[in-house]
């Protein structure tokens, strides 16, 4: 595995770059992080990671450190967007740690960013780094590997390149000329707000999706002072203009969509200052995650809505196996090491992400039905959501290498 520069050049310091770096370190591998922007700072609010992930990063070192900056909720609650009434609840608590083997925990993103960072440490992290493009061919090839060119105008050789760079990566346009990001016609508010501003709500200590006509709100807890995030889906707008997943919205036009709903939803939404507008993406399936000496892990390989919480949980899935293929390529030896690790890597993680993306497309749709018959029938398929999601909470990346739905 030969290179001239260092052996893998990570592009992005999200939670895919960084994970795949802790990974690769644990197996003896070195690596480099280009990150465009200039300090490591995480925008939104919070993520919820689960039990196929915190097993993970608990094997990386980072478990108490990690219990102890979220909160881990009590419960998966789905409510009715007026009343308020349960409609089905699953432990996501102690019991759902014992059965899984890892914790559910709600935890603030910069948060999040902050432990990955410090276990990674600055020395090979390159900040204010933007990568503008990725070249091989017969000369870089003569040269050793492939070649990244920065934004600023300097080139950097590598052994591989990973695009860890997010749902508008610039790797995947090397890798594949597919434009397959779709907007999903929804879009989130997001804010956090100190659980003593939420007098009018029920079960704080939880994770709760209340469910609407067009819209949801889903919540948790994310510290030990009880603060809780909160993401708002709303139908619309038709269509995404904007190069990123951000746009500005009217004044008030999230408290205006969920006009009527419970006041605990309303109060919640009062209690923070309107954010931005995230344009909820999903992607269709890429035909190939690998070309050369490049290869892709999450959002740029498999951007998901996030109605299974999963997209932040499948790429540190994908960058612990890509690590562990790597070292077990390098471990057997031989000169198509990169070509065995990549092949492999894709043919654990392609089938499993795609399953996961398919639902939560799905999931969309069901969480913003009106009242009626329809609503009825999911949410009596509620009642069976821990069994039937199991498959993606009990998944371990590094004891099994395949899991999918149960057939039914
Ligand atoms: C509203 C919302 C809520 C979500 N909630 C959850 C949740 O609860 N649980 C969950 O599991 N997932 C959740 N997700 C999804 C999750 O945030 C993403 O799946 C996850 O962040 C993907 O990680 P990544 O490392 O692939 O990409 P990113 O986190 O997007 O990181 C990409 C990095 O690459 C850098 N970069 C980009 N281009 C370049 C370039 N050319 N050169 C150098 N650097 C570059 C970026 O600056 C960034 O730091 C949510 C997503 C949204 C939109």
């Amino acid at each position: 595995m030969g290179a001239t520069g260092p052996e893998i050049a990570i592009v992005g310091a999200g939670i895919g770059g960084l994970t795949l770096a802790l990974a690769l370190r644990a197996r003896g591998i070195d690596a480099e992080i280009h990150e465009q922007a200039p300090e490591l700072r995480e925008v939104g609010a919070a993520v919820a990671l689960s039990a196929n992930a915190t097993r993970l990063l608990a094997r990386l070192g980072l478990g108490a450190e990690l219990t102890a900056a979220g909160a881990q909720p009590t419960e998966l609650v789905y409510r009715h967007w007026r009343d308020g009434r349960r409609i089905a609840a699953h432990p996501v608590g102690d019991a759902y740690r014992a059965r899984f083997g890892g914790p559910y925990l709600g935890v603030h993103r910069a948060a999040f960013q902050r432990i990955l960072g410090d276990a990674w440490g600055s020395e090979r992290l390159h900040l204010g780094t933007a990568v503008g493009g990725v070249h091989e061919d017969a000369t870089t090839e003569d040269g050793g590997g492939i070649r990244l060119d920065l934004a600023d105008g300097r080139s950097i050789r590598a052994g591989l390149v990973v695009g860890a760079d997010g749902v508008h990566s610039t790797v995947r346009r090397h890798v594949t000329a597919e434009d397959v990001t779709a907007y999903s016609g929804t879009s989130g508010f997001r804010g956090l707000v100190p659980a003593g501003a939420l007098p009018s709500l029920p079960d704080p200590a939880a994770i709760q999706f209340w469910m609407g006509p067009g819209a949801h709100v889903l919540h948790y807890p994310i510290d030990s002072a009880g603060t809780v995030n909160f993401l708002a889906v709303v139908e619309g707008p038709d269509r995404w203009t904007e190069a990123t997943w951000r746009a500005e919205a009217a004044p008030e036009e999230l408290l205006a969509a969920f006009d009527g709903w419970h006041p605990a939803i309303t109060e919640m939404l009062a209690a923070a200052p309107q954010s931005a507008r995230w344009g909820l993406f999903g992607q269709a399936p890429l035909r190939r995650w690998s070309r050369g000496r490049a290869v892709l892990i999450g959002d740029a390989a498999h951007a998901m809505l996030p109605h299974h919480g999963q997209g932040a949980n499948q790429t540190i899935e994908d960058a612990v196996t890509l690590a562990d293929c790597l070292a077990d390529a390098r471990a057997a030896g031989g000169s198509d090491a990169y070509d065995v690790a990549l092949r492999r890597y894709e043919g654990l993680r392609r089938v499993r992400t795609r399953q996961v993306q398919r639902s939560s497309w799905v999931t969309s749709g069901l969480l913003h039905l009106p009242d009626g018959r329809a609503a009825e029938r999911r949410d009596r398929k509620l009642a069976t959501f821990a069994a039937d999601f199991g498959w993606i909470h009990a998944h371990d990346v590094q004891r099994e290498p395949v899991a999918g739905p149960r057939a039914s």
